[in-house]
């Protein structure tokens, strides 16, 4: 057996392929499939404090990725085939004021938005694109509610292939649209939303042989586990108790549950943290169905209850509709994948208004970290499982802010600047409100008088 291998999920087919094998799915029995390790054949230090060197003898791209420091656990890349546009430089920053507006003691901001894209979504393409160069494929595609499709066009500019774009449309945040157009990806603007994007791309990859981008692929998966080297690390590796986390096709919530349990098998971790996957009410599948009692159970999951579920959104024609457009998906490809990291890690699920979302946005601006609309979930929800006694009070927790604030601006001055009636207008179907929190713009006559008077009376109120 080779070092690396995919590897189905489902544990009754359990099937494996070569890594050179291009599989959307198992061609078995359609579920996901997992790249998985012979971790005795592989080299790995004594303890994790030892991972993630920054020093790496081997090609000088190597000490610009903060994902491929953490080389060692993926090893499916041939060294010569890492790609990167320098990923991964990230941080993990303590927020005081955050912590007083959730109610806990100890609360930290993972902030993935200082990728070259601006979400954490390169991570993942790091592990895509090395396996795309591996497999030698000249044209990728995705589905995207944006970020997806900023970070596969950058990376596919910087590698030379070329990139097809599927987006439902309408609904692309500006931030996110001017990326993939600037990058040069062909960008398909599909009339409807993310859901039917992601049906749309999969069965064209399969025709075309283009290859597919989307967190399906199990070697973007392998990228997104860096995020927790990094959470981990930046707590000197002592092991926080939550780990929260945005859920949109859930990926995110995938990947990090298979960080945390291969580090402990392995014997580098002596415990897990909890994992919380948080939700918009305006998409809450995952929501929904976990409240409903669906498990990963071992890997016999109850899919007569998943498809009851769809077939529900599809006679109600329920779309997915929220302000936190990176998570605004109904129909999350890595469903399974995330109930097993759930299980796993002891896990919990929630789903959070677009008030509360928008809300906790601007209390983490407040500590001079922007970041979008659905990254400011994992911090609402935070909140909400704080005051249903869930997450203690004295917890170490971190959530990850998942994209830049610089990808949808107009959500943000809407929410700071707009009266109730305009804001109403244009985010009504959200409905959001105007905000104690918001920070007013101050309109003031070009008089030298009337703005002191302006800066006085604010200083005064202060
Ligand atoms: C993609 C994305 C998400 C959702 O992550 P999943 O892995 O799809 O659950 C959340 N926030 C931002 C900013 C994103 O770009
Ligand atoms: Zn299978």
């Amino acid at each position: 057996m080779e070092v690396a291998y995919q590897k189905c999920i489902n544990p009754v087919c359990g099937a494996t392929f070569g890594i050179e094998e291009i599989l959307p799915a198992c061609p078995k029995c359609g579920e996901l499939l997992d790249v998985t390790y012979d971790w005795d054949k592989v080299e790995l230090p004594a303890k994790a404090a030892d991972l993630g060197a920054f020093t790496k003898p081997s090609g000088g791209f190597c000490r610009v990725s903060g994902v491929w420091r953490f080389g060692q656990m993926m090893p499916f890349a041939s060294e010569g085939k890492r790609a990167t546009i320098g990923e991964g430089h990230t941080q993990l920053r303590p927020a005081p004021r955050v912590a007083d507006y959730v109610g806990l003691k100890n609360l930290h901001l993972q902030y993935e938005g200082l990728n070259p894209s601006g979400s954490f979504k390169d991570n993942g393409m790091a592990g895509a694109f090395t396996h795309a160069k591996m497999v030698g494929a000249k044209v990728v595609a995705c589905a995207s509610t944006g970020n997806t499709s900023a970070s596969m066009a950058a990376f596919a500019a910087n590698t030379g292939m070329a990139g097809i774009i599927f987006i439902g449309d309408g609904k692309v945040a500006y931030g996110k649209l001017s990326q993939a157009l600037d990058y040069g990806a062909m960008t398909l603007l599909i009339k409807g939303d993310f859901d039917d994007a992601m049906a749309r791309v999969q069965e064209v990859c399969k025709s075309e042989g283009i290859y597919l981008v989307n967190s399906v692929n199990p070697f973007r998966l392998e990228g997104q586990k860096t995020i927790m080297y990094r959470v981990l690390e930046g707590f000197d590796w002592n092991i926080p108790d939550w780990i929260v986390v945005p859920g949109g096709n859930l990926g995110n919530s995938s990947a990090f549950g298979k960080a945390f349990y291969e580090l402990y098998d392995l014997g580098l971790i002596a415990k897990m943290p909890r994992i919380a996957v948080i939700n918009s009410e305006g998409a809450p599948t995952l929501n929904n169905l976990v409240r409903s009692g669906l498990k990963w159970n071992g890997g016999t999951v109850d899919d007569a209850m998943i498809g009851a579920y769809y077939r529900g959104l599809d006679e109600r024609n329920e779309r997915a509709n929220t302000i936190a457009s990176a998570i605004e998906i109904n129909r999350p490809v890595n469903l399974k994948k995330c109930l097993r990291a759930i299980e796993k890690t002891e896990g919990v699920v929630r789903a959070v208004s677009d008030q509360q979302i928008i809300d906790a946005k601007a209390w983490i601006a407040r500590e001079g970290l922007g970041c979008e609309p659905a990254s400011a979930a994992s911090v609402a929800g935070t909140k909400a499982l704080v005051e249903e006694g869930i997450i203690d009070r004295d917890a170490t927790v971190a959530c990850i802010l998942t994209g830049h604030q610089l990808k949808d601006p107009h959500a943000t001055v809407a929410y700071h600047s707009y009266s109730e009636e305009d804001l109403k207008a244009d985010y009504g179907q959200y409905g959001i409100s105007t905000s104690e929190y918001a920070n007013k713009p101050v309109p003031v006559a070009n008089d030298l008088g009337q703005i002191i008077d302006a800066i006085r009376a604010k200083a005064a109120k202060n």
